[in-house]
């Protein structure tokens, strides 16, 4: 019960069952999970951005269950509330340093405070590149995106911009055309990093429009992106593009810097798994989310993995007994 999860100052030595480190749909279904299950978890949910990317972004459209949409921020505290409900016991503070190698686990807070468990979940998520524009954290969501799948359909007969030159980039401007008036693709370069298939795919879409040696640098518009100002990387001249929509596809930064060295990582950082599980290499320690996924990266299968998380976990405990 909730009443029944002490305070860390309560029991300092006290070996849990579980950790999770991270706050955003990964982090608060495994610990809904885990709650349900009895494990007590205590979920470090970061400093600042307690409730991790969906705080950042206005209406979500996508995730099952709300039927008229839901906003991001709501979404989260709701997930929040579930998780304390079952009796989570929630830190909002950042996980500084680990030491996950041993049977008992270690996890100090930025505050000083040190804590034991048997497993932890990692649930960090990832960082999406900016481009480091002026306004581009203002028009984050009135027009500026760095999601096509969540964000496409509200740019129904617009024209687009979308940054990047990988595969990523590609497959955002290709799905981006079945709702574009037109899309053009700007890239730093003159050539794209894509593999062959996907550039020429975008190539032969008579939607798209290339702009390379171009890279965004102004972001016009009141309420919402109505410009954007392009500038030639190689001789210096400047154009304005309209533009309601700019999709940034520039690539994301998993945030696994607390466990490299320990934990196995892809040569990404993404925390690599065993298979279909959440298994890390280390006996214990399991990772969920946009962590561990860089082809998927949706609110709904991030929920899904920290779910599977607490599964995880909870018969790595149940065979240590
Ligand atoms: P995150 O949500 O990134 O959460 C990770 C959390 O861990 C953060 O709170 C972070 O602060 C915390 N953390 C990191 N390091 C530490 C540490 N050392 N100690 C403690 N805590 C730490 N998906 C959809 O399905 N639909 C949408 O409409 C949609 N719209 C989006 C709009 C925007 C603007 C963005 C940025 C993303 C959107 N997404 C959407 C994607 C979705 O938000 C992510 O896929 C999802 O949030 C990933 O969940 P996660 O739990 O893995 O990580």
């Amino acid at each position: 019960s909730a009443e029944g999860a002490p305070g860390a100052a309560d029991e300092p030595d006290r070996v849990r069952d579980l950790i999770i480190i991270g706050s955003g749909p990964a982090g608060y279904t495994a610990a809904i999970y885990a709650a349900r299950a009895e494990l007590r978890p205590l979920v470090l949910e970061g400093a600042l951005a307690a409730g991790g990317a969906l705080m950042t972004t206005t209406e979500v459209e996508n995730y099952p269950g709300f039927a008229e949409g839901i906003q991001g921020p709501e979404l989260m505290d709701q997930m929040r509330a579930q998780a304390e409900r079952f009796g989570a016991e929630l830190i909002t503070d950042d996980a500084v340093s680990v030491d996950l190698t041993g049977e008992i686990k270690k996890v100090t807070d930025a505050a000083g405070n040190s804590y034991a468990a048997r497993t932890v979940i990692l649930a960090m998520g990832s960082a999406y590149r900016k481009l480091g524009i002026e306004r581009e954290d203002e028009l984050s969501g009135k027009g500026v995106s760095w999601c096509a799948t969540c964000d496409g359909f509200f740019f129904k007969d617009k024209d687009l911009v979308v940054v990047g030159g990988g595969d990523s980039a590609m497959e955002e401007a290709t799905f981006l055309t079945r709702f574009a008036k037109s899309l053009t693709l700007v890239h730093r370069r003159d050539e794209l990093r894509a593999s062959k298939i996907m550039a020429n795919r975008a190539k032969n879409d008579p939607k798209i429009s290339f702009a390379l040696n171009s890279a965004v640098k102004d972001l016009h518009g009141d309420a919402s992106l109505d410009k954007v100002t392009l500038v030639d990387t190689v001789t210096g001249e400047e154009r304005d593009l309209d533009a309601q929509g700019l999709f940034i596809a520039i690539g994301h930064d998993p945030r696994s810097e607390l466990v490299k060295g320990q934990v196995h990582l892809d040569e990404n950082g993404y925390v690599l798994v065993e298979g279909r599980t959440t298994r890390t290499n280390l006996p214990g320690v399991f990772a969920a989310g946009d962590l561990v996924d860089h082809s998927y990266q949706q609110a709904v299968t991030a929920a899904g993995s920290g779910c599977a998380a607490a599964l995880d976990a909870e018969r790595y405990l149940a065979d240590l007994d």
